[in-house]
Formats: C-alpha cells, structure tokens, sequence
C-alpha cells in the first residue's frame, strides 16, 4: 500500500514499539515485553496514534522505530582506501595519508563517493545525516574547499528523502586571523552549514575555541568539536569547550566527539568534569569505529581502545550519541554507513548491557537533539517518517540483521 488516505485508518498487525522511543509510553497502549510493547499498530489521520491489544501477541512481526539519525560521518574522506595501498598507524599517520589522497579529490570523485555513502545511509534507515568536510584542504586558502559545493549539491539533489547537515571541519589555526574567522563564519551560515573544529594539543586552542562560540553566537550556528581524540594525558579540550559554554552561557547545541581521554581520568576529578560537562549542555558523541582501529598503537595488541566513558558520561546526566565518522578510508580502512552497526560496536567495547532499548534514542530521539532537531519518537509521528524491521527483539533489531523498510509498505488492511 504506498498511497495513504488520510482521513482512515489503518493498522499494522503484531508488531513490537520500543518504550525508550515513545513520548508518552503509558498513554500509548499495547503490553509490555521487555524494553519494547506490543500490539496492532493503529494508524490514524497518518500518523502512529496507539497500539491495540494483538490476535498473537507471542510473535511479533516487526519493530518499529523512527527513522534513524547519523550524527557524524566524513562523506569528503569515504570510500577512499582502496587507492591508498599499504598504510596504517596512529591519527597522525591517518591524517598524512588522507592528506596525499586529496590530490584525486575532483569534483567527480568527491560525488562518486559521498553519493555512494549518502545512498548506503539512506538504504541503513537513515533520514538525517550530519557529515563533516575538511576546511582547509588548501592551508593557505581564504575560500572554501571543492567538497563543500558538491556536499551542498548532493544535499540539495535528496532533500526529499534525507535531511543533510554540512559540518565545516576548521583547525585552531583557521581561526586565529578575526577577519579570516568571520568570513568563514559568515560562508558557514550563508550555506545553513554547521561550525565544526578539530581540538586535540594545539597551542592556541584555547583562542580558538572562544573565537568558535562568538562566530557560532554572531551567525546562529550549531558548533561540532572534534575533540581530545587521543589517549595520551593532559588533553584538555573537552574541558575547556565546557568553561567556555558555561562562561558565554551559549545555548548550543554543541556535539563533541571522540573525547578518548576521558578515559585518562577517574575519582573526583572526573566526577568534577562530568558535572561540568552536564552544566554546558553538551552532548558526546561516542565514534567508536575510528577510535578502536587509530588509537592505543604499539608493537603488540592494544589494550588502550580509545573508547570515551559512555557508562559514566551518560549517569551523570550527560547525553551520549553514537555516530559512524570514517568508512573506508584512512581514519578507518572498514566499517559501514549504518548506525545501528556503530551502536552495536559500542554495545560490545563500552559494557552496554542488555535490554538494549535504552540505547535507541542514541542513533534516533537524542542525536536529533544534538543536531538541533526536534526528536521524532513513534507516537504521533507521520508514517512516512516511520520504519518496518523484521525483529522481535530490541537485540534482534541492534544486530542489524534485518533491513529496514518503510511502515507504509506494511499497512495491512483499513479499519472504519
Ligand atoms: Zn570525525
């Protein structure tokens, strides 16, 4: 059934709808099995309205979600690595490879691949994709690289399907000239781009961060750190992007990804920083593809994973998301555009434990609110922006076994 009527109704029959995705999980009926409840799906005037008790409800035949949220990929860099040949090492070593592949970045190529990993995107269930693209592919240049027209294009061309925000990956020093900075701030907002910027150890870190907040303050803009990606002590950037928040009282939203070296620190200091975390409004994005294959290098085999505190961050009231970042290239030479294959890796290396129905709303409800977006929870949600799984559990679902398919091509018969 692909067109809806509007004015009836209709039900999808024994299907299981995660309680964590619900605004209002008691006045949504159905019985409770786990995580999830159970029941026909009712739909009505297009949308989800309740659940009704089932004819079997022993065995469910889908699980329904909104679509999904990809908070952070790099659709600049992806699809890379096959033309790379023998590389490997630290982020360092990363970034220098990435560096010498840019000489292949045409306007052709760049489409070919970010195009390849929207669509692998959009087939994972995806109907929100936050991507990031490198700034300064030219160090010396004022203007903005090739990858952001074609990112912008590519946007532009799926509107109707996927929503794409553009994040501007800038280094410390891109900020540090004020009529430099502001021109970017103002090319940023002028494409509804997002403001992004990598801290790890600059020296001038601290400049820039501050410079961050005012261009995000003077031109309406969403900010997204690439921060403290490493493991090695004293990064101190998560900390300072949160006395930064606090002290400017911006109101965000502000995602931070990678933050490794949270690890690094326990006791009472790291209870001091999760609560100044909280205070900020930050959200943490936990990457943990990139993270385990960059960090923790030695001769022999890591035992440093470079894996942020997701269990400590998120009992401090601090808001955790999960996110995909590279594929196929030399930040991460495997992986896959699907975030519920990224969620599941974090489930196994961070000790998420089973129900796993909490953990949903990292790659739905809570990375559209660390995008800016209001969250889509299943009840009172338009059909077209719910999906199908063939899953009858919350585990079956996150082991992503099953491709997702829209609820409309599911509805089953019409009810007066
Ligand atoms: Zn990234």
């Amino acid at each position: 059934m692909n067109m809806l009527n509007a004015t009836d109704s209709y039900v999808v029959e024994n299907v299981l709808v995660p309680v964590s995705l619900l605004l209002d999980p008691h006045g949504f009926g159905g019985t409770q099995i786990s995580d999830c409840l159970a029941g026909d799906l009712i739909i009505r005037g297009g949308q989800a309205v309740c659940l009704r008790p089932s004819t079997a409800p022993c065995h469910p035949s889908g699980l329904i979600t909104p679509r999904l949220t990809e908070c952070h990929v790099h659709l600049d860099k992806c699809h890379t690595i096959s033309r790379m040949g023998r590389i490997g090492g630290d982020l360092n070593a990363a970034m220098d490879a990435q560096r010498r592949d840019r000489m292949f970045w045409t306007e052709d190529d760049l489409r070919q691949r970010a195009e390849r990993g929207l669509q692998e995107l959009m087939s994972s269930g995806c109907g929100i994709v936050r991507s990031h693209f490198d700034w300064a592919a030219d160090p010396e240049s004022t203007s903005p690289p090739l990858s952001w027209s074609v990112l912008q294009e590519l946007a532009v061309d799926y509107q109707d399907t996927v929503h794409v925000q553009i994040a501007a990956l800038l280094n410390t020093t891109d900020l540090a000239d004020r009529a430099k900075a502001n021109a970017i701030g103002r090319e940023i907002a002028r494409g509804n781009g997002v403001l992004g910027l990598f801290v790890l150890n600059q020296p001038d870190r601290h400049a820039a961060i501050q410079v961050a907040v005012q261009l995000a303050e003077k031109h309406g803009l969403a900010l997204d750190f690439h921060v403290d990606e490493g493991l090695h002590h004293g990064l101190d950037g998560l900390e300072i992007i949160a006395d930064t928040l606090i002290e400017t009282s911006f109101q965000g939203p502000v995602l931070c990804g990678h933050a490794c070296s949270l690890i690094n620190v326990a006791g009472e200091p790291l209870q001091a920083l999760l609560d100044k975390i909280a205070r900020a409004g930050l959200t943490i994005a936990s990457l943990p593809t990139s993270n385990l294959y960059l960090q923790g290098r030695s001769t022999g085999t890591p035992d440093r994973r470079g894996i942020t505190r997701i269990g400590e961050l998120r009992t401090a009231g601090v808001p955790v998301v999960v996110g995909t970042d590279n594929v196929r290239d030399a930040f991460c030479p495997l992986g896959r555009h699907d975030p519920r294959k990224s969620l599941e890796l974090a489930a196994l290396t961070a000790h998420l434990d089973p129900p796993f129905g909490d953990l949903l709303p990292m790659i739905t409800t809570n990375a559209q609110t660390a995008l800016g977006l209001s969250p889509t929870t299943v009840d009172g949600t338009a059909v077209e922006d719910l999906l199908i799984f063939d899953a009858a559990s919350t585990s079956d679902w996150l082991t992503g076994t099953s491709a997702p398919k829209p609820l409309k091509h599911a509805l089953t018969g019409e009810i007066a």
